[in-house]
């Protein structure tokens, strides 16, 4: 058997850009190693310049190049129990992935991640890694924990633009774990499935092969999946389920896939590239994607039940919240959905179908302080606006948006108006916005989310001029498409019965934000990487209950 050895960064080749290769400047910092002087400071990442990043959609955070990813690896203790993975949502693989950059095993690293996260170039760009993994490193404690995310971004990254050599090593250590006794579908040994976690390859600690019951490797061939939505829950339950070779078939309401990945968050913080990068490894996967087909409309849950082994459900959260105050049917004011929605979509289609770049107000008010907020101040000021505000109920403590993002919205120069709320919209004589009417507040008791609540001080009204608005107030969920009013919480969420995401219906499973309400894009990896093992033990189950499993190696559905 050939073996292939992870391409390693030769720490004296300067022509990939490797260690060794011309620093950046930030980077430069001198580490002379040891424990007394250990580097307590994370290692810089380069950023675009204020005056050019405000006139572009480019990304800003540019990331590490070689010499800063290993410089920043280094710095990692590689904890026995690393505080890193459990702060990870998704509980990835950190150290293991992080002590492969410290060798210059970048492939390597790349696939250890991608044992558990299917969307990495992805989290590496957006998730809050300050209250994550981050925020949890042990190094907090005497100075700045790793830069975990900005590793996860430069190994993922460079998995996609290496993308040959990474399937390689995937198929390399899925044989090696396959001669190690890994197992198939038509093993009916339950003991034998906990032997193949423990038979993970030998690059992959075995604690971070599984944390549902079926192993990673059980291979599934001869099943059906039908996924719905195509989001990053959609996304990750189709990968974990192709990776083992069930046929699995998207469909998606869009012409598009990615959800709010591809056409919520902006390109200066999520380039559309990245998401389509993921989106194509998976089709080379086998995974076929049904566009411009919505549940409800086109399909129904009940035909997919009846053609598929199972089905998952992963269509978000995107009914956008307004506040119900009086005026706010003026024209100029929009949720930042279709505002984020509409411009992300222009922007990568400008001059075609018709599409053109939206006009901005001159002054711009933003409702709300999530990470939704400041990606529509961010984009007005894009878009030219001359004064943007982020208009806030509470204060920056609050605030739910990611620190990292705050910061970069204060330094492209959107001001914001803490402790204030909107109570009416006023409107011009052709029915515009022309003013918002605003109140202070101040904090009161913590309500049932632990915050303060913000009450409004009598007598404190005041009007603030403005030609738009943009609400960015919160999303729900909507699962009437569904069509069965019997698994739906109060709020029109899924509910489930387990982390798994099975839900009442028989063979029907969901997660992400459909389940869990608007939450975050780790989260939905999280829920489509465990359904898609629960999904795995139920078709086992029922196949081995029916005497019908097919046998390894038969045709499977896809041929
Ligand atoms: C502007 C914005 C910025 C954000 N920034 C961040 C961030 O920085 N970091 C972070 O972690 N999270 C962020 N989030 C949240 C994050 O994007 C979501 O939590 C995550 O995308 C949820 O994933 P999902 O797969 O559950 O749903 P979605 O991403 O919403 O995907 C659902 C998919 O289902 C499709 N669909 C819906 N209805 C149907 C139907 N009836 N039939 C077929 N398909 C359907 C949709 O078209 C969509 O493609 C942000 C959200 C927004 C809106
Ligand atoms: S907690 Fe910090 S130092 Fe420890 S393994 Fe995780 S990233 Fe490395």
């Amino acid at each position: 058997m050939i073996v292939m050895e992870s391409p390693r960064i030769d720490p004296q080749d300067k022509s990939h850009g490797g260690p060794g290769a011309p620093a950046a400047a930030e980077a430069s910092a001198p580490r002379t190693g040891g424990v007394q002087s250990h580097p307590w400071k994370m290692t810089p990442w380069r950023v675009l310049g204020n005056q050019l990043r405000t006139s572009t959609f480019d990304e800003v955070i540019e990331g590490f190049d070689a010499d800063a990813v290993f410089a920043e690896a280094q710095r990692c203790l590689l904890c026995k129990e690393p505080t890193c993975v459990s702060g990870c949502p998704n509980n990835n693989p950190i150290p293991t992935y992080i002590g492969f950059v410290q060798e210059g095993r970048i492939l390597d690293a790349a696939v250890a991640d991608y044992e558990k996260n299917s969307l990495g170039a992805c989290t590496g760009r957006v998730c809050a890694w300050e209250n994550q993994c981050e925020g949890h490193c042990v190094l907090n404690a005497r100075g700045e924990g790793v830069r975990v995310g900005a590793i996860e971004r430069y190994i993922a990254d460079y998995a996609l633009k290496h993308h040959d050599e990474f399937e390689a090593l995937i198929a390399q250590r899925a044989a090696e774990r396959a001669a190690h006794g890994a197992s198939s579908y038509t093993d009916p040994n339950v003991s034998a499935f906990a032997a193949a976690v423990g038979a993970y390859g030998p690059s992959v600690p075995a604690a971070y092969g599984a944390d549902y019951g079926l192993p990673a490797d059980t291979v599934l061939t001869g099943f059906t999946v039908a996924v719905v939505g195509a989001g990053p829950a959609g996304l990750a339950c189709a990968d974990f389920l192709s990776r083992r070779g069930c046929a699995v078939v998207v469909f998606e309401a869009q012409q598009y896939a990615g959800g709010l990945l591809a056409d919520g968050i902006p390109e200066f913080v999520l380039p559309e590239g990245t998401v389509d990068a993921e989106v194509a490894r998976l089709r080379g996967q086998g995974v076929v994607f049904c566009f411009e087909t919505a549940l409800g409309r086109d399909i129904q849950l009940e035909d997919l039940r009846r053609e598929y082994d199972s089905v998952f459900l992963g269509i978000g959260a995107i009914k956008a919240r307004r506040l119900g105050a009086p005026g706010e049917d003026a024209e100029g004011i929009s949720t930042a959905q279709e505002y984020l929605q509409y411009t992300k979509v222009a922007i990568s289609h400008q001059g075609v179908d018709g599409f053109e770049v939206p006009k901005v107000g001159r002054r711009v008010l933003v409702i709300g302080a999530g990470d939704t907020a400041m990606d529509a101040a961010r984009t007005s000021i894009r878009l030219g606006a001359e004064e943007v505000y982020i208009v806030y109920r509470r204060t920056r403590a609050e605030s739910p948006s990611r620190v990292g993002e705050v910061e970069h919205t204060l330094h492209e120069g959107v001001h914001f108006e803490y402790l204030v709320n909107p109570v009416e919209f006023l409107k011009d004589e052709h029915g515009h916005v022309r003013a918002a009417r605003l109140v202070r507040m101040q904090l009161g008791a913590p309500d049932a989310s632990g915050r303060r609540s913000p009450e409004p001080i009598p007598g404190s009204e005041y009007e603030q001029e403005c030609d738009q608005v943009i609400m960015a107030v919160g999303y729900s969920a909507d699962g009437k498409v569904i069509g069965h009013p019997e698994i739906l919480t109060r709020s029109s969420t899924v509910k489930t019965r387990h982390e798994g995401g099975e839900t009442e219906l028989e063979g029907v499973f969901a997660g992400g934000d459909i389940v869990r309400g608007a939450m975050t894009v780790v989260h939905a990896i999280r829920d489509g990487r465990l359904a898609a093992d629960a999904m795995g033990e139920y078709m086992l189950a029922r196949a081995a209950a029916r005497d019908e499993a097919p046998v390894h190696g038969e045709a499977s559905a896809a041929d």
